[in-house]
């Protein structure tokens, strides 16, 4: 059923069941036990949803009517509003999306040869504050809800031109996607779902500051890509900029990706974000490449991107191209991210840079 609490706007009615909050298996328990229905209604119901993008119950045609008035009773299909949308000179697409209380979200389009990946949040704000990034700023607002998270890929494709497809889609916008675990993983199943968003799970990748205990519970629980932000290369430098590393050492972190890797034959993405005088030297490389001995990684350097928040420098292009030579020459695959999207706001670290929007409707509070 809906996860997380609700939190009902004045005039909306919370008891309502979202039909975008939930997996076939949620769908199925919701058709059989609230509606008394028999379980192939909810392949139906689940098709029209996913399929289709079907945004109301009258349009179900194979439904019967007396079946389609009890859904108008008791359930509902959720959308989220564009409050704008942008495009870069470089192609990226920047989604601004209007939640039901008032808070705003985003989600970036990044078209890239023959792929077309989406990044998408999953909180409004974070709690992590890592002291580089501006979502931490804001802290955190509220976590999503399944539907507010499917809704951004699902929403978007319908957005795109004929023929075209999301490719990939990527946690890595605001928020982190560990800490709220159930809606994530609620929404990973629809996106991998062949009769719903039909993404492949190597196409698909959960990015997280590294959450260690949850890394395990994601393992068993979906069969996507994972990516690390380890952006650091000792102990103490990691708890300067991310204060994760005090409840969970580096340490314990490299051990967990080995962990995450038993029985697995796929790499793990490690993000480093390279911060001019602070982590892109030689021997930081070298540090970096000891503590990741005995994981199977995909390095991938991040150029930090600038801004007025911060007095953090961008690494010069000579000190990037050494730090990955580095790796190249130890035989470890190292790319460097393109910097995308920079004039709308929609590059690393700058997502909900602009402002923190407040509700605009009183809301209350239910357990
Ligand atoms: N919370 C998750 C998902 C957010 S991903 C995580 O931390 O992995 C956002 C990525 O952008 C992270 O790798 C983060 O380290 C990086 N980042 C944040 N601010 C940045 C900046 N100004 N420049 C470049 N990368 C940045």
């Amino acid at each position: 059923m809906p996860n997380g609490r609700c939190k009902k706007m004045i005039g909306e009615d919370c008891t309502l069941v979202d039909m975008r909050d939930l997996n076939m298996a949620g769908l199925e328990e919701f058709v059989v036990e609230q509606l008394g229905e028999k379980k192939y209604r909810a392949k139906q119901i689940y098709q029209w949803i996913w399929r289709h993008r079907a945004t109301s119950f009258d349009e179900m045609s194979n439904l019967s009517a007396p079946l389609r008035d009890r859904l108008n009773e008791v359930a509902k299909i959720s959308t989220l509003d564009v409050a704008t949308k942008l495009e870069s000179v470089d192609g990226t697409v920047k989604y601004l999306w209007r939640l039901a209380d008032g808070y705003t979200i985003e989600s970036v389009l990044i078209p890239d040869g023959e792929r077309l990946t989406l990044c998408i949040s999953s909180q409004v704000g974070c709690a992590m504050k890592c002291s580089f990034c501006l979502t931490g700023d804001m802290g955190l607002k509220r976590h999503l809800r399944t539907a507010e998270i499917i809704s951004q890929p699902l929403q978007v494709s319908a957005d795109l031109p004929e023929g075209e497809r999301i490719t990939n889609v990527v946690m890595m916008g605001m928020g982190e996607p560990l800490h709220n675990f159930e809606s994530v993983v609620t929404a990973l199943d629809i996106m991998l779902d062949d009769h719903a968003l039909n993404l492949s799970h190597r196409k698909v990748t959960v990015s997280t500051v590294g959450l260690v205990p949850m890394m395990a519970k994601l393992s068993a629980r979906s069969p996507v890509n994972l990516a690390i932000s380890v952006n650091a290369t000792s102990e103490e430098q990691r708890r300067q900029v991310m204060p994760i590393t005090h409840k969970y050492s580096l340490e314990d972190l490299m051990q967990a990706a080995r962990d995450f890797q038993v029985g697995k034959r796929k790499k793990i993405t490690i993000e480093f974000v390279m911060m001019g005088g602070f982590n892109d030297t030689l021997e930081d490389a070298e540090r970096l490449y000891k503590l990741l001995r005995g994981v199977r990684a995909l390095v991938n350097l991040i150029p930090y991107n600038e801004n007025p928040g911060r007095d953090i420098r961008r690494p010069s292009d000579e000190s990037v191209r050494a730090f990955q030579h580095y790796f190249l020459d130890r035989g470890l695959q190292c790319t460097v991210r393109t910097t995308r999207g920079m004039d709308i706001s929609a590059a690393c670290g700058q997502l909900g840079k602009a402002k923190v929007e407040k509700p605009v409707t009183n809301t209350i509070e239910e357990e």
